[in-house]
């Protein structure tokens, strides 16, 4: 038997000139909704796009395999992926969530328990106590995000997928904030990966995906079925692109999670940053874990300004190179205001409980020159009128 392939291999090759019709080097895209049977009574290997398409379980396929599962569903989006591997669950089941979770994963999980759909509830998953009383309650599934959006808090996946069993619990590990190349949950014990592929599996800010991988092959099976009766599954043309974004998965974090540690390095100690989130920092609380259980730390930090939104306001207006907006994991450097854009619409008391405060900034460290990058973030620190100036502007106006 042959070696297996190195994850960086697969990314870059698979499906790479196994075409039978042409010889095509990259994998052709089925850009077609139906497919001819063989004959009456004879379906073909694809029917209908709903259930299945070549070019989607292209991805699905190097999905898995990157991920080290059995099997794995492409979604429409992220949240699409989170709502499919929760639908198994009825009324009398219960879901331990971080309090700190991507915000759109809670309001999904908010608004379904609202309904009757299942039960949750959030806990600080960093709380050793807190999590053990909530483990006393019997949950159905234990949701993990490490690190989490966007304070950058690590948590042991083998150590709660561990306790989470012992009570029956399945494990799903949303590994959106590192990908496949830097962390693999299913190794460290999770029966589900969930997926933002909008982010670094694509990487170039242009689709909007998500995919749910399944370390058991039944799981897998049960999952595409779902797919299929509500129609969940991720277009061609959107799994063709995710595809062409994938092949360069590694080299891109590679490169992003080496500017953004010169970031982080770079925003230490700065006058008027008050604190650095990034797991990279020898400082940083998850740093031991993370150093254990991933290949790297990533792209994604956060940091809080002093002054509140005032220094925001001017830090903001003074940057050049890094854009203003949502989402993360682009070749593109991107910053968010977490408390006025992604976590606006948290209450204000979840906001507070999860540490979200109104100096806080969120950065998705692209593929730019670092230097580039540091003397961006330099010029618009510079850009923040000090305490003392803001104090000598009230004084001039009274
Ligand atoms: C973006 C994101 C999602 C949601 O994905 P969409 O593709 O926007 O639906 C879920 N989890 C995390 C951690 C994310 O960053």
């Amino acid at each position: 038997m042959s070696k297996p392939k190195s994850p960086q291999t697969i990314a870059a090759s698979n499906g790479i000139g196994g075409d039978a019709a042409f010889g095509a080097v990259t994998p052709p895209l089925y850009l077609t909704s139906t497919f001819a049977f063989d004959g009456f009574e004879r379906e073909g290997p694809y029917t209908y796009t709903r259930s299945a398409n070549p070019t989607r379980d292209l991805l699905a396929d190097t999905l898995a395999k990157l991920e080290g599962g059995a099997g794995a569903v492409v979604t429409a989006s992220g949240m699409a992926a989170i709502d499919l591997v929760l639908s198994p669950l009825g009324p009398d089941d219960l879901i331990l969530a971080p309090h700190d979770c991507y915000w759109g994963t809670y309001r999904l999980l908010a608004v379904r328990a609202e309904k009757g759909h299942f039960g949750v509830a959030f806990v600080d998953q960093s709380d050793e106590l807190a999590m053990a009383v909530a483990l006393e309650s019997a949950p159905s599934l234990v949701l993990i995000e490490t690190p989490s959006n966007p304070l950058m808090r690590v948590v042991d996946i083998a150590s709660l997928a561990g306790l989470a069993h012992a009570e029956g619990a399945k494990v799903v590990v949303d590994n959106t904030f590192l990908s496949p190349a830097l962390q693999r949950p299913i190794s460290l014990g999770a029966d589900f990966v969930v997926h933002s592929t909008t982010k670094y599996l694509n990487g170039h800010s242009d689709v909007v995906g998500g995919a749910v991988i399944a370390a058991s092959a039944d799981a897998a099976k049960a999952l595409a079925d779902w797919a299929n009766i509500t129609g969940v599954g991720g277009a061609p043309f959107d799994s063709y692109l995710t595809l062409r974004g994938l092949r360069t998965l590694f080299p891109r974090i590679e490169q992003q999670q080496r500017n953004a540690g010169a970031v982080a390095t770079f925003l230490v100690g700065q006058p008027g940053v008050k604190a650095v989130h990034y797991p990279g920092l020898p400082n940083h609380p998850g740093h031991r874990i993370a150093r254990r259980q991933q290949s790297g730390f990533g792209a994604m930090l956060s940091f809080e300004l002093e002054g509140g939104a005032e220094s925001v306001r001017a830090f903001l207006g003074a940057l050049k190179v890094f854009v203003l907006a949502e989402s993360l994991g682009g070749v593109e450097s991107l910053v968010a205001h977490p408390q006025s854009m992604t976590h606006a619409g948290m209450s204000a008391e979840a906001r507070q409980a999860a540490g979200i405060g109104a100096g806080l900034l969120r950065l998705s460290v692209g593929l730019e020159d670092q230097l580039d990058l540091l003397a961006d973030l330099d010029q618009a620190l510079q850009a923040i009128p000090s305490a003392s100036a803001i104090e000598n502007t009230i004084m001039s106006i009274n």
